[in-house]
């Protein structure tokens, strides 16, 4: 475009070169020799001295790297400026801010200075964490073969730490001890380090060695994380879903929720999975369903898919007008509610013993004749020696599932001649109270009640 010509009022002049650069153009008004006849300033190319760019386009050839800024008429280092803006660096103290920053423009010796760019530490830092970046692949690594030799000796260490906390995870074994020392996870490192030098050398360094309670309590996070992902790729391929649901006081006296989802898989076949314990502050009905919602909102595990809720049967749980389960009604009318048939079998069992005195009774005198020989570990040495088979050793009744205390009462009838003989060598020798006991159960075990009952 030879004849370049914006027309503006005289009072207002002001134009714009084919570059951006805002050229003068006091000459030409001042001189009066372009001004038309409607007031309006003729400017063209010939009457406005513009400043020649010394910048060659065949430098972006030899140095990729340039990003040259036509309006402003200046050069930058993409790689250099990109570093800086995301302020990633690190190791090198002396940076070329022109590149980066306000841009280049010192034309004087300019292909000596973008060599100089090229060769300098900052350019190549950029270059390499701008690689690294785009490939994914630690910058350290590229700098030094030796730093990529510990990196993979250190991420060696790190995974046998993690398979070792792993291991006493999944046989729920208890990770930490009293002390350090005798922790089991301290135990089961330093057992493997018999079998790895590097191992052992990493846990005779002084710090950083990834075992301090944070980051095992931070990789316990992360696995665990990891199995309910897994857990819930398989609900949400199903997805319908029932929830059941209990709460229950723990041995530290702290209310426990427990969460379950059943469902049905793509090969029919009934999968009940354990997403976890929550612990919560109160056991209204309003609270419970408040931590049923939340826990299916961080599942991402739509209500609208609930076509079924499993609980026991305490008011606020399955109660007609505030339970949970009228709570969850509510939102989703599909959720039918059932009382959990374990409990309920419990509960009949339960019932129905309480509703016959002699099968109360001889439950009774069961659970004292079991306790009376497990307890003392004195009796229980005893009663082991003599020559019973360890299968149908005693068992104790359980408090509250009422369908397992089969085992416990067989287990005595499968030995009835063997606990005959054992209270009747406990009264003989034991003089105490002890003995009188003993007595007591023997001469129970005699009678019609005990024999027929059971
Ligand atoms: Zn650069």
């Amino acid at each position: 475009m030879d004849k370049f010509i914006i027309r503006r009022k005289c009072d207002n002049v002001a134009s714009v070169s084919d570059d951006g650069a805002r050229p003068s153009v006091s000459g030409a008004v001042r001189d009066n020799k372009n001004i038309d006849s409607d007031g309006t300033v003729a400017v063209t190319k010939n009457t406005v001295p513009r400043k020649k760019s010394c910048y060659q386009p065949s430098w972006k050839q030899q140095f990729t790297w340039i990003d040259y800024n036509k309006v402003k008429d200046v050069i930058f280092c993409k790689n250099c400026r990109h570093m800086f803006e995301e302020n990633r660096f690190q190791f090198s103290h002396k940076i070329k801010k022109p590149f980066m920053e306000t841009g280049f423009s010192n034309w004087k010796k300019g292909v000596e200075k973008l060599k100089a760019h090229e060769a300098s530490g900052c350019h190549r830092e950029a270059v390499l964490k701008f690689k690294s970046l785009k490939s994914n692949v630690n910058v350290f690594s590229q700098i030094s073969k030796e730093k990529l030799t510990q990196m993979k000796e250190n991420r060696a260490c790190l995974l046998k730490i993690i398979s070792s906390l792993r291991y006493l995870a999944a046989q729920g074994l208890a990770i930490r001890g009293h002390t350090e020392e005798t922790s089991n996870f301290d135990n089961l490192l330093r057992l493997r380090c018999e079998d790895n030098q590097l191992l052992l050398i990493w846990l005779q360094r002084e710090t950083y060695k990834w075992t301090s309670h944070d980051v095992l309590n931070e990789i316990l996070a992360i696995l665990s994380h990891e199995i309910l992902r897994k857990l819930l790729e398989d609900i949400k391929r199903a997805k319908y879903l029932a929830i059941i649901a209990d709460e229950t006081t723990d041995i530290a006296n702290k209310e426990q929720f427990s969460i379950c989802i059943r469902f049905v898989d793509a090969s029919l076949e009934i999968e009940e999975y354990f997403l976890g314990l929550y612990s919560i502050q109160s056991t209204t009905a309003k609270p419970l369903f408040d931590i049923i919602i939340d826990i299916l909102r961080r599942f991402d595990l739509p209500t609208s898919n609930c076509r079924g809720q499993c609980f026991d049967g305490p008011a606020n749980m399955a109660g007609l007008y505030n339970g949970v389960q009228t709570n969850f009604m509510e939102m989703e009318k599909r959720a039918m509610f059932v009382h959990c048939l374990a409990h309920c079998f419990n509960r009949t069992l339960q019932d129905t013993v309480k509703a016959v005195p002699e099968c109360r009774s001889a439950l009774d005198v069961m659970k004292g004749l079991i306790h009376f020989v497990i307890d003392s570990p004195k009796r229980l040495d005893l009663f082991t020696h003599m020559e019973i088979d360890a299968s149908t050793n005693l068992k104790l009744l359980c408090a509250t599932r009422w369908a397992v205390r089969f085992l416990a009462m067989s287990s005595v009838l499968s030995n009835y001649t063997e606990v005959k003989e054992f209270f009747l060598n406990v009264s003989r020798n034991d003089k105490s109270a002890t003995g009188a006991k003993a007595n007591g159960f023997l001469i129970n075990m005699h009678t019609y009640d005990f024999f027929f009952v059971y």
